[in-house]
């Protein structure tokens, strides 16, 4: 998720969830997990400018997201964008993953690329690091016009929206999306 998404969680959160929130994830700091080194921005210019997309080390052992308790996301009204975008077409507990039309998925990248591009001043990562690099800065990266581009540990600076990621066959149906979205931002 963004730095964008992160903040707008904690604001949402009462004082004693995000206490708890920060415990949680802190007591897995170290632990492995999948850590992104590129933004979906970065992956848009690297396949427009022809080069290759390095594969991203994932590993389900690494276990669930630390925000699961008992089967439920403790904090689904405030869940990132990624979470809201993932709409199985059948029951990840029967199948064991979640199954997404393909065109969902291209409308969840768009508007995904849209996110990174509002917190072009911010940073992506996995949720864990993005909420202790949100408590360990303590907002002070936005503040930063010196910020290194090199990744911090586990997060990576946001980049601007030059070309979209969507596949031939979707480019008409997602006409209007996108002038919608290039009118607002
Ligand atoms: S919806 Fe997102 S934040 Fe909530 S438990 Fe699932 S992965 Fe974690």
């Amino acid at each position: 998720m963004t730095a964008l998404e992160g903040e707008w969680i904690l604001q949402n959160l009462d004082a004693s969830a995000t206490g708890g929130l920060f415990d949680r994830i802190i007591g897995l700091k170290g632990l492995p997990r999948f850590q992104p080194t590129l933004t979906l921005n970065q992956i848009a210019d690297l396949l427009d400018s022809g080069e290759d997309v390095p594969d991203e080390e994932g590993n389900p052992d690494w276990g669930i997201c630390p925000l699961l308790e008992e089967g439920k996301c403790t904090i689904y009204a405030f869940r990132p964008f990624m979470c809201r975008s993932m709409v199985s077409e059948v029951s990840c507990q029967d199948l064991g993953h979640a199954t997404m039309n393909p065109f969902v998925l291209t409308v969840a990248h768009v508007l995904m690329q849209y996110i990174e591009h509002l917190d072009v001043k911010g940073f992506s990562g996995n949720l864990s690091d993005v909420f202790l690099e949100l408590a360990e800065s303590d907002g002070a990266y936005r503040k930063d016009l010196t910020r290194p581009s090199a990744p911090r540990c586990g997060v990576i600076p946001n980049r601007p929206l030059r070309r979209l990621m969507v596949p031939w066959e979707h480019r008409e149906k997602i006409q209007d999306l996108i002038k919608k979205l290039d009118s607002k931002v």
